[in-house]
């Protein structure tokens, strides 16, 4: 069963302000690792509106499509203006489709998975999605792909699902939805680690600020200037155990990059291969409770060298035993 990669052209049209570092490069810049490692490229629909309304509030979705349908300088003015969406985050007229085929790759990649097509998925996508709450999008994410994923098993016939989040930011949108939308039944478990006090670090200024904020719920802040040693002992002593422990059968990884030492908004310092050791370590932990059932999602990572380096590790970890497949597409998408 081969490792699959799930992405779309659209992705490319969101387009935020020329001067962001969450750009359409960064698609591109991955796209031309998986072309060189002949992954399989699956082209996947877009989200469904069920599996959208689980974790979004209707409203907020409507909010987003409106916007992203207004002509420009409406659009521009409603970009400062609107209670659903983040200033800088921004809507393009290209974003609503791309945020539905980004929900919609972790959707189909968490199908093939669950139905045996692979054993491992990896999905190039943005907007990034860990920062979308269930009414409310910041920090360049619009619709929660990851979450999507987590309904999507769920539905599939998944008893329970880990979300493993490794982004240099806490997946404060995905806590939120996890908390509020989809756990009643402690189905999910949710670990975030990410550097501490940054920007979205709900925990900052609570007094209990890391380690199990609840049953499902393990926070671990990562200090600045932290290198892989840290994050390496975290993860064996309280990561790897709590799988064991929570017996998922999924794994659903919001793949961050952006603690990578040349990241422009990081104060950690791992080094590429680290993603290698970080990727091997949950894999093995996948092939012991979940049959290896791993879909990853792309979520941050913003300097482009580092980004390919690093996805390059991180798919290598992630490709199971036996190779990678027969079928090889590539992926050219233009801007
Ligand atoms: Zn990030």
């Amino acid at each position: 069963m081969p490792l699959k990669i799930y992405t779309h052209s659209d992705c490319l049209q969101h387009r935020l302000y020329p001067f962001f570092a969450e750009k359409p490069e960064r698609l591109l810049s991955v796209q031309a690792v998986f072309n060189e490692m002949a992954l399989p490229i699956v082209t996947p629909a877009p989200v469904d509106p069920d599996t959208l309304r689980r974790i979004h509030d209707e409203d907020y979705i409507g909010a987003i499509k409106d916007l992203s349908l207004k002509p420009g300088p409406l659009r521009i003015i409603s970009g400062f203006t609107n209670p659903y969406v983040q200033w800088y985050t921004h809507v393009s007229r290209g974003s609503y489709r791309a945020a539905l085929q980004a929900a919609g790759a972790a959707v189909h990649a968490v199908s093939d998975v669950m139905n045996d097509s692979c054993r491992r998925a990896f999905c190039a996508v943005r907007p990034p999605g860990h920062h979308a709450g269930p009414r409310h999008g910041e920090g360049f994410c619009l619709f929660n792909n990851v979450a999507a994923g987590a309904v999507q098993a769920l539905s599939e016939g998944a008893h329970k699902v880990a979300i493993i989040d490794f982004d240099r930011h806490h997946g404060n949108g995905t806590q939120d939805i996890v908390e509020q939308r989809l756990n009643s039944s402690g189905q999910i478990l949710f670990v975030s680690s990410y550097q501490q006090g940054c920007k979205y670090d709900h925990n900052h200024d609570r007094a209990v600020n890391q380690g199990w904020i609840s049953d499902s719920v393990l926070t671990i802040p990562v200090p600045e200037g932290s290198a892989y040693d840290y994050l390496d002992k975290a993860y064996r002593h309280q990561v790897i155990p709590a799988l064991h422990d929570f017996k998922p059968d999924i794994i659903l990884l919001s793949a961050g990059f952006d603690m990578h030492k040349s990241d422009p908004l990081s104060s950690i310092r791992l080094e590429a291969q680290d993603y290698h050791s970080l990727t091997s370590l949950i894999a093995g932990a996948a092939d012991d409770v979940c049959g290896g059932r791993i879909v990853s999602v792309m979520e941050g990572g913003y300097d482009l060298k580092a980004l390919a380096e690093c996805t390059r590790f991180h798919l290598q970890a992630l490709a199971p035993q036996g190779g990678y497949g027969k079928f090889r597409r590539n992926f050219r998408p233009s801007i």
